[in-house]
Parts: C-alpha cells; structure tokens; sequence
C-alpha cells in the first residue's frame, strides 16, 4: 500500500461516520455508520482519541468507500456484477435464533445468496455453516469480531481475516472467496491481509437500514428500491448481534416482495459466486488512487456505509 490519506481526510472521516443519525444519512450507501450499532460509536470516541497520526500509521483513503469513485474505478469492490444480476448478501450471522428461518424463506423462494459470516458467530452455531452450503449458499468472511478494521493494526486484522477463513473452510470444506469489513470501513491492513489470503473485497451498492429498531419489511423494501438495478449488491442482516434486538425480522420479512420486484424487472438474484464481478481500472487489491481524488474528492455526504 502505497497511498495513505491526508490528515484532513483521516479528522473527517472521524468526525462524520461514526455519529451521523441513521435517518439523516442520505441514500442508502452513501454513508459509514450505522444506527444503534455501540461498535460505531466505540470506533467515532476510539478514532478522535487515538488522533489522526496513530490512524496515519494503517488507515485507507476515503476514496475507497466513497461511493461514485469506487463505482466507477473500483467496481467489483462496490459490488458492481452483470448487468441482469444482483446480488444478494447478508452480514453479522449465522445466528441460531434467526438464520434458519431466513435460510427456510430463501428456500421457499428458490433463492440462493451470499453469507459474510463472523468468526465468534459461525464458532458457536458451527452446524449451521454445512446447512447453508447444503442449499447452495455461499460463506464468506465479514471478520473474527465486527471491531472496525481501522482500530485494528495489520497483524490483529490478518488475524481477524484468517481466522474466519480457517473456520469456514474447515466447516464446509471450501475457501471461502470473498470479505467484507464490519461496517464497510477499509484499512491498509485490511486490504493487505485479503491479498495475502486471496479474498476480494466487496461491499454493496443498496441497503435495506435493516439493523435499526424501527425498521420494517416495508422500510426494508423502500431503502432497497431506489438502488435496486441490474449489477448492484445488496446488504441485509440475518442477526442481530450487532444491530436491534430483533431488527431482522425487517430483512426477512421483506426478502419476498424484494425476490419479486427483481423478477418483475428481468433481474436474477444470487450469489456473489454467479454476480461477474468487474474488475476496473484501479487494481482491487492494491488501491493507489492519484493524488487529486484524494485531496479534493467527494464530501462526505458522498460516501458509502458499512
Ligand atoms: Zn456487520
């Protein structure tokens, strides 16, 4: 990793990711942050105390979860697939309390997705790691904890990462293939420690603010909507170890009218494994961004979440 990000840049993303309110951030994507989420708000206090020259030391470019540019020069890392397929992924599990009843209604809808799994989850319902591959699911690693990356130095992230990946690969027999970070925040470390374990970093073009106490099916389905078109990633949660208690059944609720409005629209939905992720014209796994669209890119209001 070559390119590291300003001070300017470092103070900012401190100040705004971690404490903007849910119902303000904008469309959905466009933010860091997430409602109700005491990791977030442990990562805002942890990132103005720690000062911007500690996070000098590992911390990524905001171009790389700024929305527009990732998009356009990173697209596989925004989740950017073929143009009639989208994606379909769901973050913070597996949780016995909830993941077999989404596991049952993606059964019911002959659906297959993608599952970033957490380490200290997937460590204590280990059996239900063989029923999602059994169905045609795919597991792929979100972290050992959900601790943002950024508070992490790189050896604690490689661990985070190849801990996860062992776990996975010892329970189904598979590597997995793909990581995405807790709360989509990126590191030098992070991006450092997917390479050497041959993971692609993906995060989401839509997202259902599933996570929150007052969310919905219906609120589910309005937040995806707008985003929703062929080639995007979608983020749901299928836990709630991070999120409300029992906001997931926002996500479940709504993944059959969601399933449909797809097919209304020619879309297929399906795993990360069958979305044809692009590669752009930036290298995915070494992000060396130029110097003016660090310095002088997109405000804040224009980044993504996680
Ligand atoms: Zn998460």
């Amino acid at each position: 990793m070559t390119y590291l990000p300003g001070v300017e840049e470092v103070e900012e993303a401190a100040s705004w990711w971690p404490t903007r309110p849910a119902g303000r951030v904008g469309r959905a994507g466009n933010v860091v942050g997430r409602a109700g989420n005491a990791g977030v708000a442990g990562f805002a206090r942890a990132a103005a105390g720690a000062g911007a020259a500690a996070l000098l030391t590992h911390a990524v470019p905001s171009v790389a979860t700024l929305r527009r540019l990732r998009t356009q020069l990173m697209p596989a890392l925004a989740g950017i697939g073929a143009p009639d397929h989208v994606a379909l992924t769901f973050d913070d599990g597996p949780d016995p309390a909830s993941t077999p009843l989404f596991l049952d209604v993606l059964a019911e809808l002959d659906l297959r997705a993608t599952f970033f799994v957490l380490g200290t989850m997937l460590e204590r319902a280990p059996h239900l790691a063989e029923r999602m591959v059994d169905a045609g699911h795919e597991l792929a690693v979100h972290g050992w904890d959900h601790r943002p990356m950024l508070l992490r130095g790189p050896r604690s992230t490689y661990r985070q990462l190849y801990r996860t990946r062992e776990l996975i690969t010892t329970l189904t027999g598979r590597p997995p293939r793909f990581v995405r970070p807790p709360h989509g925040i990126l590191s030098a470390g992070f991006l450092l420690a997917a390479r050497r374990l041959e993971l692609t970093p993906v995060l989401w073009t839509a997202w259902g603010r599933d996570w929150t106490s007052t969310a919905t099916p219906l609120t589910v389905l309005d937040a995806l909507t707008p985003d929703l078109r062929g080639g995007g990633t979608v983020l749901l949660h299928d836990s709630d170890c991070t999120s409300a208690p029992q906001a997931w059944h926002s996500a479940l609720g709504a993944l059959p009218e969601f399933a449909a409005r797809c097919h209304d629209r020619g879309l297929r939905l399906g795993p990360l494994a069958e979305h044809g992720l692009r590669p752009g014209p930036l290298a995915e796994h070494g992000l060396r961004p130029p110097g003016p669209l660090a310095t002088h890119g997109p405000r804040a209001s224009e980044a993504p979440a996680g």
